[in-house]
């Protein structure tokens, strides 16, 4: 009878955990509407507001078992802002980029590395890089890049719970200062706390909110390492989606830092609106189930790649 008692026990503590671990459209919803809230005024390096996100994004991976990859989860570094033509000072602020680490369980590919980024900064009151550089407003970015942001948090989660399924580790990174230059991954790839080598693939989600009706999500460098094309292409069948691949086009955010550096990367997207960079640019406009079922497809190429028996290695596209 107790033994009885006990798998019962074990088995609804075991669904209990995986319900917890699922990737949903409330999360998604909840991070975004957090992220992109009027109190943290559009997200600018250096602010009380950035740092307030940054513990938000600490805290998520502490409580689904994510440690850091260093001694600590914050990677800091020195963003030289932006500013208009013909401004001369050019203030530096710190900010910092914010690592976990999910480690694989084969003891040989446990030492390469997965990598999957997303920007969490956006541009605050608005400024040279606003599409209505004359208004100042927040420019609360929900899908740039809070939509990524999200999606970072919802699949860490789920890959933490299931981390049994992963050979090779992987490291999630929220990126600082992206839209002052990609600075945060040009940083992060200036001092990659593991062997660059070891980094086999780099993942890179910059506005993933917007799915259309055709379902297509949009993605460039999937010809930098061999089956990347076929591998995206295939796996959108799970989630009805309609993966629009491109071999490179590698170009516009944070992966460009690593595919510098010779990494196979993928930067996915859902597509530019004319809300972006603007004040309108709002979590009212996010397509929250288009997205959950964006982070599953990528969820699904994470864990594709970490069991892959095969080498991966770079595939340059000119
Ligand atoms: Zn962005």
């Amino acid at each position: 009878m107790k033994i009885l008692f006990l798998s019962v026990f074990l088995f609804l503590s075991r669904l209990a955990g995986y319900a917890q671990a699922d990737i949903t459209d409330a999360e998604i919803k909840d991070h975004i509407n957090f992220l992109s809230s009027g109190k943290n005024k559009g997200r600018y390096p250096g602010t009380k507001e950035s740092k307030r996100v940054v513990r938000y994004i600490v805290k998520d991976f502490k409580s689904n078992d994510i440690g850091p990859l260093d001694n600590s989860y914050l990677q800091y570094f020195i963003a030289r802002l932006r500013v208009r033509k013909g401004v001369t000072d050019t203030p530096h602020v710190k900010t910092c980029n914010v690592i976990g680490v999910i480690r694989g369980s084969d003891p040989v590919l446990a030492d390469e590395y997965i990598i999957l980024g997303a920007h969490y900064d956006h541009l605050g009151m608005g400024g040279p890089s606003s599409k209505k550089p004359d208004t100042v407003a927040i420019h609360p970015g929900a899908d740039d890049n809070a939509s990524g942001t999200a999606a970072l948090l919802e699949i860490g989660e789920k890959l933490a719970a299931n981390r049994s399924l992963l050979k090779r580790s992987v490291i999630l990174i929220a990126f600082g200062a992206e839209e002052q230059g990609l600075l945060g991954s040009k940083y992060f790839t200036e001092h990659p706390l593991v062997p660059i080598s070891q980094i086999k693939l780099m993942i890179n989600m910059d506005m993933i909110g917007r799915l259309n009706a055709e379902k297509q999500i949009h993605m460039g460098g999937a010809g930098t390492f061999s089956g990347g094309m076929e591998l995206m292409k295939e796996l959108g069948k799970a989630e009805g989606l309609n993966p629009d691949v491109h071999a490179g086009d590698v170009g516009g955010s944070d992966h460009v830092s690593f595919y510098k550096k010779q990494i196979p990367v993928i930067g996915l997207h859902t597509g530019g609106h004319p809300q972006y960079h603007t004040p309108e640019d709002v979590v009212g406009l996010i397509n929250i189930a288009g997205e959950k079922a964006v982070s599953e497809y990528i969820y699904n190429a994470i864990i594709a790649v970490s069991e892959r028996a095969e080498p991966i290695t770079f595939i340059d596209q000119h």
